[in-house]
């Protein structure tokens, strides 16, 4: 189908023609049936509290399970308030609207809301400029004075996930613009005097085979987390990886039916730490801590730092915790230092950490004293201040 459409003009393919939007109603291997894969689990889980962390990058042999963590996760999402009938889902409470919405309120128009599935685009690497911005039709606007756009992936991504099976052979430029509009959050088209505009926020996951080609390190930076995945080695979890399979396979509802209530159990808490996550403290000694963590990794710029705190900060929401702490930081620099280093004979072997390592070190020990400190204050009825007074709090995103 999509190479039916390459040479196609502009406007004449409608979007679903083009890309894969998953029917939610196609019975999908559970999440919480994945056996192993922690950290890519947590990954994509971390993500979806906090879709600002900015996506996932997945390297790893073919067959280990990641696409079916994406899909997987899609399904866990909880449903999304949106603008009724807009193309571009936007959020009714937010005031970021594309431009067919601001027309609508512009008119005096109410715009009620509808729920809607999170959305999840699986683009192919044939994607052109195009088909991810979508086009303006400016011959209907000089025929007929009405603005017309034809919304691209961006358009149906929009507050979603966007999944890049082997995002290193994507055109550049495409991969560019999409982690510009990701950045940004919003998809600015214009052409010849006309601009069309709506919300883009998604969560970008792409995976990759690094036997098959590296991506620029310009662009692997700006992927919030990465994750190395591999297939898992001890032989009892290879054998019940194969034994869930197979029941899937015989019978994928009565599989599904087994694994509900934690798939329900975890939706739960999906939910609840992303309403937690504005009361997650992080304090100076964090900020400390991670720019240390930083420089040991020989990391250039900020993306790395608030990566890892924003990450560490969704970590604390979903163990339900009030305070970020050194573990949430170990974590979050696994997750998001890696794919930021240097690789080169000069920076020696990027998956080599113990700088990094001894800087968790020394802040966990930093912490027990802490917190034995404020035991022994706690003891002694705690007068004034009690911690450090460097560890002033800071709340929210
Ligand atoms: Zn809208």
């Amino acid at each position: 189908m999509a190479a039916d459409c390459r040479g196609s003009p502009r406007g004449n393919v409608r979007p679903s023609r083009w890309y894969t939007p998953v029917p939610m109603s196609q019975t999908l291997f559970p999440f919480t049936a994945i056996v192993g894969q922690d950290d890519l689990k947590r990954a994509l889980i971390l993500n979806a509290v906090r879709p600002d962390i900015g996506g996932v990058l997945i390297r790893g042999e073919r067959g280990t399970a990641k696409s079916t963590a994406v899909r997987g996760l899609a399904v866990l999402l909880p449903q999304i308030d949106v603008v009724h009938g807009c193309r571009f889902a936007c959020s009714p409470d937010s005031p970021s609207l594309c431009s067919d919405c601001e027309d609508r309120l512009t008119a005096g128009g109410p715009l009620p809301s509808e729920q809607r599935s999170t959305p999840f685009i699986d683009l192919p690497v044939s994607a052109t400029e195009d088909r991810v911005v979508g086009t303006l039709d400016i011959e209907r606007i000089l025929r007929s004075g009405e603005r017309h756009f034809e919304p691209g992936v961006l358009a149906s991504a929009n507050r979603g996930i966007l999944y890049i099976d082997e995002v290193n052979l994507l055109d550049d430029h495409v991969v560019d613009v999409l982690l510009d509009a990701a950045a940004m959050g919003v998809n600015i088209v214009e052409r010849e005097g006309v601009s069309f505009s709506h919300p883009a926020r998604f969560v970008l996951v792409g995976t990759m085979n690094p036997e098959e080609g590296e991506l620029r390190p310009q662009l692997t930076d700006r992927f919030g987390l990465s994750v190395e995945v591999r297939s898992v080695p001890e032989l009892h979890a290879r054998t019940e990886i194969l034994r869930r399979r197979l029941a899937f396979d015989n019978e994928p509802p009565a599989f599904t039916e087994e694994y509900e209530a934690e798939e329900a159990a975890l939706r739960e808490r999906i939910r609840n730490a992303q309403e937690h996550l504005p009361r997650v403290l992080i304090t100076d000694r964090h900020l400390r801590v991670t720019a240390e963590l930083v420089t040991a990794a020989m990391v250039d710029g900020h993306r790395a730092e608030l990566a890892i705190l924003k990450t560490a900060q969704a970590n604390a929401a979903f163990e339900a915790r009030d305070v970020v702490t050194i573990g949430d930081l170990a974590l979050a620099s696994r997750l998001a230092l890696p794919h930021r280093r240097r690789r080169g004979p000069l920076e020696g072997n990027a998956s080599d950490m113990t700088a990094v390592q001894d800087v968790l070190d020394r802040a966990s020990d930093e912490e027990a004293e802490l917190a034995s400190d404020e035991d022994g204050v706690a003891g002694d009825e705690k007068g004034g201040e009690s911690a450090s007074s460097a560890d002033s709090p800071k709340r929210g995103r």
